[in-house]
């Protein structure tokens, strides 16, 4: 058969030169990487078997091989999983299908564009998961031979990470996927980045790899005298103990945090884990991680959300949007549940009355995890905020029965500080003698309410506004409407009444005013015609002469202006 070769992307080649070149501090991970894809082709034809969908498979003995030769100088991460085809080869492999990759080359990017150099890219690389290139950082020459669980051709992938890479198509190849690695000459020397030793193998799996559910065994190297690998038996290096079913004292912060890695395939540390188990007539453990960075394609439609289910320690799917509301559609994780067919269908999913059941306990669970933080580590409550705040709050409108327990997990930009936002409840404990009513504004930016005229008498009479710059705050100021019985009030829209909060005009001087200005008012009604209903006479400016203010049911501009640009 014949060999052909191809060129990389321009990005997959940009970061196959990151990674060689690259001084990465922890070279160990590249091991990590192909552990995680050889369970997650595991995971996936266990499921495909389980639903009829590779006729022919072998799932007999689904496991994950290492083989070590130390005379070539190579390192082989096999697994009998599902495979890949030609195409998906073509598709997955030369090319940059990942998104977290492509996040990553643009803030490499950015950094540098900043900086004018590439100074940036050290400490960046540590940040981002680039999964199967990352066998580069170690080999010289990388080889995948691989066959699609289910059909009779093979492909053969190799590369030396420099531009290009070669596919053939070959007659014969084992079920699943295998990974060989030439392992660099130059760290022949370093003990510390000896992969060919199997005491630095074992240990890497035990630190990244332990929890992978499936077997990840070790080949015996062949002996001295010739009496083979054979007669030697492999050794399983992990202990495959489900996290999520072993007791909280028993797993340390690390175990935890490598398989948030592995399940939400980011690099970085989580924010906050969160375990559950239910017992009882439906049982079932949760392990929820909050993420310590928002993906940058939270907002877009194509955002895969949902959190594992697993059916009795046997993985179903991934993204199961079933199990959070989609304002929790940044939480990452493991659902197993005890009761459930283990072919249960996205079908039968979204009708089962103890999927909601879980769904309405993680939801709470979730909620009063962030309430908690915000007392006991501001700092992480802090990130979370700035990273999550936005999506949480569509809950407000989505999720009324939760809507207390979602306002009590908020915070919100305030004229009382410029760097704190503040809760509702401490809003309200600062409010004036005599303020009924929350104020907020809402607009395009900080700056810019802070200098709407609209702002002027709440400024000159020291009351607080909220100052709300997010497209959703529009949305559930309405929906919300108040907050333990104050009034959510904008101080854009309607009659604004500061009369209670200090020594203002009386009634009479302003009967008096209105007198005075009757002409004025009413010339400039008849002038300024159909672009405004009516001109009044106003106490919430102290400086500018005159502003625009809607009527308190009507659309306010910005929102006006997200209707038009969704068309309606
Ligand atoms: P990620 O795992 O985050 O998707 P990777 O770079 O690690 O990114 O892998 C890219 C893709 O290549 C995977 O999503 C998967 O589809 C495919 N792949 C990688 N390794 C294997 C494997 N051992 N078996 C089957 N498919 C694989
Ligand atoms: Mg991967």
């Amino acid at each position: 058969m014949t060999t052909e070769t191809f060129e990389f992307q321009v990005e997959a080649r940009q970061l196959l030169q990151l990674m060689i070149h690259s001084v990465y501090s922890n070279k160990d991970v590249f091991l990590r990487e192909l552990v995680s894809n050889a369970s997650d082709a595991l995971d996936k034809l266990r499921l495909a078997a389980l639903r009829d969908d590779v006729p022919g498979a072998d799932v007999s003995d689904l496991h994950i091989e290492l083989e070590v030769d130390k005379d070539a100088r190579t390192l082989t991460v096999r697994d009998n999983g599902i495979g890949m085809s030609y195409d998906e080869v073509t598709r997955l492999i030369g090319t940059i299908a990942n998104s977290g990759t492509a996040k990553f080359l643009q803030e490499l990017r950015e950094s540098k564009d900043a900086e004018g150099n590439g100074d940036g890219a050290d400490g960046l690389i540590g940040q981002f998961g680039v999964g199967f290139y990352s066998g580069f950082m170690v080999a010289d020459e990388v080889t995948l031979v691989t066959r699609h669980a289910g059909e009779t051709e093979g492909t053969r992938w190799t590369s030396r990470g420099e531009g290009t890479y070669t596919l053939e198509r070959i007659p014969e190849a084992p079920q699943g996927t295998a990974v060989t690695l030439h392992l660099k000459p130059a760290d022949a020397e370093n003990q510390l980045h000896d992969y060919t030793s199997t005491w630095k193998i074992k240990e890497i799996v035990k630190r990244y790899s332990d929890f992978i559910t499936w077997p990840v065994r070790l080949l015996p190297e062949p002996g001295e005298d010739g009496d083979g690998a054979e007669a030697r038996e492999a050794e399983t290096l992990n202990s495959m103990k489900a996290l999520w079913a072993r007791p909280r004292d028993e797993v340390s912060d690390d175990e935890y945090h490598e398989l948030y890695k592995h399940i939400a395939h980011d690099w970085r540390d989580p924010l906050e884990t969160i375990r559950l188990q239910a017992e009882g007539t439906f049982e079932y453990q949760a392990l929820l991680f909050v993420p310590s960075h928002a993906p940058h394609d939270l907002f877009t439609q194509g955002y895969q959300r949902g959190v594992q289910l697993y059916v009795k320690r046997v993985f179903i799917m991934d993204d199961c949007e079933e199990l959070l509301p989609p304002y929790l559609r940044f939480v990452k994780g493991v659902v197993d549940a005890q009761d459930l067919s283990l072919n249960v269908s996205r079908e039968i999913l979204q009708q089962d009355r103890h999927i909601r059941m879980i769904q309405r306990r993680l939801t709470k669970k979730v909620l009063s995890t962030v309430k908690d933080l915000r007392t006991s580590a501001p700092d992480r409550y802090a990130t979370f905020w700035r990273e999550f705040g936005a999506v949480l709050k569509e809950g407000l409108v989505t999720d009324s029965d939760n809507r207390d327990a979602i306002l009590a997990a908020c915070s919100f930009a305030s004229t009382h500080d410029a760097d704190e936002p503040t809760s509702l409840k401490d809003y309200v404990e600062r409010m004036k003698d005599g303020q009924d009513d929350i104020y907020y504004m809402t607009g395009e930016s900080r700056a810019a309410l802070e200098n709407s005229p609209h702002m002027e008498a709440f400024r000159a009479k020291g009351v607080e506004v909220l100052l709300l710059t997010d497209a959703v705050d529009e949305v559930w100021v309405d929906a919300v409407g108040e907050y333990e019985g104050r009034t959510l009030r904008s101080v854009a829209k309607g009659e604004i009444d500061l009369s209670g909060t200090d020594e203002d005009k009386s009634d009479a001087e302003k009967e008096k005013q209105g007198e005075e200005y009757a002409g004025l008012l009413g010339w400039m009604t008849e002038h300024l015609g159909e672009d405004v209903k009516e001109v009044r006479l106003s106490s919430r400016l102290t400086v500018s002469p005159a502003c625009v203010v809607s009527d308190a049911g009507e659309l306010t501009p910005a929102l006006e202006n997200m209707y038009r640009a969704m068309g309606q």
